[in-house]
Parts: C-alpha cells; sequence; structure tokens
C-alpha cells in the first residue's frame, strides 16, 4: 500500500524558485534551470511523459516524494509540509487503506483544481 502526495505541492515549488521560461536565451537552454516542467523533469532524471504522467494522475507515492525531493535538494518536509505526519500515518498501525487516510492537519490546503 502507499500514501500518496499531490504532485502540484512539488510543481509549484520548483515553479517559485525559478525564473520563468524564456522564450530566447532562456537558462534551460544552456545547461540550468528554469521554472518549466521541462527543467523539473530534467531535474528529476525522468522523462517528459513520466512528469506529465505524475502530474495528471495529481498524485506521487510518499516513496517517489521522498526520491524526487532529494533530487532536488531539499527535504521532502520542505514541499509537503505534513510529510511527518504522512509518513507516520503510513507506517502506522491500521492506517493501511487510504480511506483510514485521515491525518492531514487542519491547515492543509488542497491545490485549486484547474
Ligand atoms: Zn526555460
Amino acid at each position: 500500500m502507499h500514501v500518496m502526495v499531490p504532485t502540484a505541492r512539488l510543481v509549484d515549488w520548483w515553479q517559485d524558485r525559478h525564473d520563468p521560461h524564456q522564450q530566447i536565451r532562456c537558462i534551460c537552454t544552456t545547461g540550468g534551470f528554469c521554472a518549466s516542467i521541462e527543467s523539473l523533469a530534467k531535474r528529476l532524471g525522468v522523462s517528459h511523459s513520466t512528469i506529465f504522467r505524475r502530474i495528471r494522475t495529481g498524485e506521487i507515492t510518499t516513496d517517489e516524494a521522498d526520491e524526487w525531493a532529494i533530487l532536488v535538494g531539499v527535504h521532502p518536509s520542505r514541499i509537503w509540509n505534513d510529510w511527518d505526519r504522512l509518513r507516520t500515518c503510513s507506517d502506522g498501525p491500521g492506517q493501511n487503506q487510504w480511506s483510514d487516510w485521515r491525518c492531514p492537519p487542519d491547515d492543509y490546503e488542497e491545490s485549486p483544481s484547474v
């Protein structure tokens, strides 16, 4: 079983910390990273189709989130600020069903649906 976290958090985090993609002479054309999803995919070492599939699905597993956070250089709790609770939930007794998953704190904000 897996606890899932919203992919949008990672995308928002990434876009907040990088300059918007430029039509001309973007940093991403010279080996750097801009706020584009393509740059994020490159940083994560995954294909465009993988990253877009995860965004479309809307969720990634905590295992994948952990790996991806490390690849962008931060602890996952910096991106998913309820991370420790999620981990506790996923490891806790009797919390092995999605329907039982009720650990996010009150200030947990759902990303607005597009
Ligand atoms: Zn760019």
